[in-house]
């Protein structure tokens, strides 16, 4: 007996034990322990013992999640990108996928100066402008449907879509070419409505004409997409939900100017939730309106959405969206490591729209505790740490 013992002492690296576990792909919501060998989940068990692991985390009272995912945020290219670690380790996000900074002519720079050396694992929604997402992107001279695919095909681990946004032209020339390309290499298209611009396009001829299943239409409660429920009877309008049972996606993409409190009151009530819930983070979004991935999910909750509800579309959802689920998005045995450990705060909490106007709520989910691929990289409590003994330890270092 002793010999099998100390066979098995300290075989994981990590061991984050008495959490309340919430891992939806597998269908978990226990109080369980997790624990980790190298960069992957090496057990997901009740009472794994503390001396099997080299360092123990103690999570008593906090939710251990997936790392959370965010499907639409600005990591390169626009104007207002924010360097991945800085903004998305230390919200539990450890996956981000940048939306549209890159196109085909500018990819290879992204992945040179930001996706390889980032910590956060960096995907993309590729632009359809070979640009990138500069001006309005509304260039159709620099729009070649093949050029794009080819650039997808040859980077299919990084590249998973295709994004289409501030387009101003009266046409739907950008579609077109985005759905060709997206036909030839086999990845989805992620779409805004109108934003920064202003033209004869509508959402209803955009989902039903152009989407095919598994586009995603982002901003869902902009304020420039009232038609997503009736402004006079406050209903869900019924193309919305013949979009949605097409397999048309929704995501929430909150940014700064794209979540008001009174249109997504109106479609949340109606249960009409997003898929994914992301915070199009950008230089202006991380201060007033603090569109973080604790945050938005936190509006989510106000709105009356479970906090297991929530996690799923910031973790699974957004993995199958990309079309990497179970690759990640699950704390599934032998997966990758990729870690967030959240907080539940009880209290009274303001959280701002795009109105500058605030709702009240009395619960915040908060990250304390980020790891990727294994590797402690966020911890806001020092959970992670021994307290230290005595001022005599000083003395001792060389
Ligand atoms: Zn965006």
């Amino acid at each position: 007996m002793l010999a099998g013992a100390s066979a098995f002492a300290q075989q994981y690296d990590l061991l984050i034990k008495n959490g309340h576990v919430i891992d939806p792909g597998n269908e978990i919501d226990a109080v369980l322990d997790v624990a980790i060998k190298g960069d992957s989940i090496a057990a997901v068990a009740k009472d794994i013992p503390s001396d099997q692991a080299k360092k123990t985390i103690d999570a008593t009272g906090l939710y251990v999640t997936p790392g959370l995912i965010d499907l639409h945020a600005h990591v390169f290219g626009y104007s207002g990108w924010l360097w991945p670690d800085d903004t998305q380790l230390l919200t539990g996000t450890t996956t981000v996928v940048d939306c549209g900074g890159s196109g085909w002519r500018t990819f290879e720079t992204f992945k040179e100066t930001v996706i390889d050396r980032s910590k956060t694992r960096v995907l993309a929604f590729i632009n359809v402008v070979g640009a990138g997402m500069v001006g309005t992107e509304s260039d159709i001279d620099d729009m070649d449907a093949e050029k794009l695919a080819a650039k997808i095909k040859q980077f299919p681990e990084i590249i998973v879509g295709i994004k289409c946004a501030h387009y101003g032209r009266k046409d739907y020339y950008n579609l077109e070419q985005a759905v060709k390309a997206g036909n030839l290499a086999g990845v989805p298209m992620i779409v805004d409505n109108s934003i920064l611009t202003s033209n004869d396009r509508d959402t209803e001829t955009k989902l039903l004409k152009y989407f095919r299943p598994g586009d995603i239409h982002t901003h869902m409660f902009n304020d420039r997409h009232l038609e997503i429920a009736d402004r006079f009877t406050g209903k869900i309008q019924p193309y919305m939900l013949e979009a949605r049972k097409k397999g048309r996606l929704l995501d929430v993409g909150h940014g700064s100017g794209s979540f008001v409190w009174p249109n997504a009151h109106k479609v949340m009530a109606q249960h009409f939730y997003p898929d994914t819930i992301s915070t199009d983070l950008h230089n202006s979004s991380i201060f007033t309106t603090k569109a973080d991935m604790p945050n938005v999910m936190s509006k989510m909750m106000a709105l009356g959405m479970s906090l297991q509800e929530t996690i799923f579309r910031s973790t699974a959802r957004p993995a199958q969206v990309i079309r990497k689920y179970p690759e990640i998005g699950t704390l599934g045995t032998g997966k990758i490591a990729d870690i967030a450990v959240l907080e539940l705060e009880e209290g009274i909490f303001g959280f701002a729209d795009s109105w500058k106007k605030k709702k009240l709520a009395k619960q915040r989910l908060r990250a304390v505790l980020t790891v990727r691929a294994g590797e402690l990289v966020f911890d806001e409590k020092g959970l992670g740490f021994p307290e230290w003994q005595t001022a005599g330890e000083y003395e001792k270092i060389p």
